[in-house]
């Protein structure tokens, strides 16, 4: 499932639900009660009931994305003090992202960090 990021779109999401639930409601409460014309309260409503629908699916929205980063928190959380082997014959380290380790560093020049996955066999040894 792709990465819920709602830094992008959330803004906007809430103002559809500000204009549905107080600026459209208003001005059509507004207007039934100038003509007493039975369409403007029907507006009035539907208008409602969609900003409703808007904020449960941000709400909805919120929840899976805050899954998401629990998720990959404990992700990197677990595997913070390893490294990864990359297809050019170095490795990555996992807490900061150094991509320049040599197979025979036990640590990150960068960051210091102890690889627990580290071996004597130039980091051949089967991945945690
Ligand atoms: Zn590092």
């Amino acid at each position: 499932m792709k990465k819920i990021n709602s830094i992008n779109y959330g803004h906007k999401i809430l103002r559809s639900a500000i204009i549905c639930l107080i600026i459209v409601p208003s001005i059509s409460h507004f207007l039934w009660k100038m003509t007493n014309q039975i369409q403007f309260q029907l507006t009035t409503k539907i208008s409602l009931i969609m900003g409703v629908i808007i904020l449960l699916f941000l709400f909805v929205l919120l929840k899976i994305e805050l899954y998401q980063d629990k998720k990959m928190d404990e992700y990197y959380r677990a595997n913070s003090h390893s490294r990864l082997s990359l297809k050019n014959g170095l490795f990555e380290c996992q807490t900061c992202g150094n991509n320049q380790v040599k197979p025979g560093q036990k640590n990150c020049i960068v960051c210091g960090t102890n690889f627990k996955n580290w071996s004597e066999d130039g980091g051949n040894k089967k991945q945690q």
